[in-house]
């Protein structure tokens, strides 16, 4: 299976960034007549290497394909530590989250005062990236600005769950929930940090229509919760 990258097709000519040509020239050492992928306007086009100094391709097919949900998941999740959010970054990318939204809380413990997300947007830029090229989608997640929890009326969504750690346990609510979802609808998940929801904030997200969901009888991670409740929505939407 060619490997697949996120770049530009202008005049007929493949245009990719100078990471990814380095990519395929010093880590995966590709020779001329290898193949690769190329993702341009949602679309995949099939790019031959005629050569490696300058770097050029011919294109020999382009097809339209289409992984991505039927249904526009926006994930509203909490600052958490370092690597832990690089891989809800990832994980949510994978399982086709089409927004991310960082969100200050109460309880942050990750150092909300000094998290500036303009230091750290190209390298969640590239996890974003980088894991949309591996689960193969045509789309990048849109990962927005830091937020507060009084922006939540901000976000708009035909469906809105709170995971909240202190919701009882039996997840039917979560299920019952996913239960009411059609094609097309988009959909908000909110995902704690690790210190947990105030009820200030539980009471603020219910006012703004968001259902509080349990995701079972054990306290998760953030991070667990996160890819526990994207994975649970994934399948139900994916079913048919
Ligand atoms: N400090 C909290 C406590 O000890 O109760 C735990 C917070 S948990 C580490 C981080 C976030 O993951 C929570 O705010 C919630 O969004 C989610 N989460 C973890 N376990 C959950 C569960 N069993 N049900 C619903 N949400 C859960």
């Amino acid at each position: 299976m060619s490997q697949r990258y996120f770049g530009a097709i202008i005049n007929n000519r493949v245009i990719l960034n100078d990471d990814d040509i380095n990519h395929i020239l010093k880590v995966m050492r590709m020779k001329i007549n290898e193949e690769i992928e190329v993702v341009y306007k949602e679309k995949v086009h099939l790019c031959k290497i005629i050569s490696l100094k300058p770097l050029d391709f011919e294109i020999v097919a382009t097809r339209e394909e289409n992984h991505e949900l039927m249904n526009n998941i926006t994930l509203v999740m909490s600052l958490i530590k370092g690597e832990k959010l690089d891989l809800v970054l990832q994980k949510a990318t994978e399982l086709g989250v089409q927004e991310i939204v960082l969100l200050a809380t109460s309880r942050t413990i990750a150092n909300k005062k000094n998290f500036r997300l303009e230091h750290k947007i190209n390298r969640y830029q590239k996890i974003l990236k980088e894991a949309s090229e591996q689960s193969k989608r045509i789309k990048i997640p849109y990962l927005h600005r830091l937020i507060d929890f009084s922006e939540l009326k901000n976000i708009k969504a035909d469906h809105k769950f709170i995971a909240y750690e202190s919701a009882g346990g039996k997840t039917a609510s979560f299920l019952n929930g996913l239960k009411n979802i059609k094609k097309g609808e988009s959909i908000s998940l909110i995902i704690g940090p690790e210190g947990g929801f105030s009820t200030e904030e539980i009471n603020l997200a219910t006012l703004n229509g968001y259902q509080i969901i349990s995701l079972g009888r054990r306290i998760l991670r953030a991070e667990t919760a996160a890819i526990y409740a994207l994975s649970v929505i994934d399948s139900y939407l994916e079913k048919k």
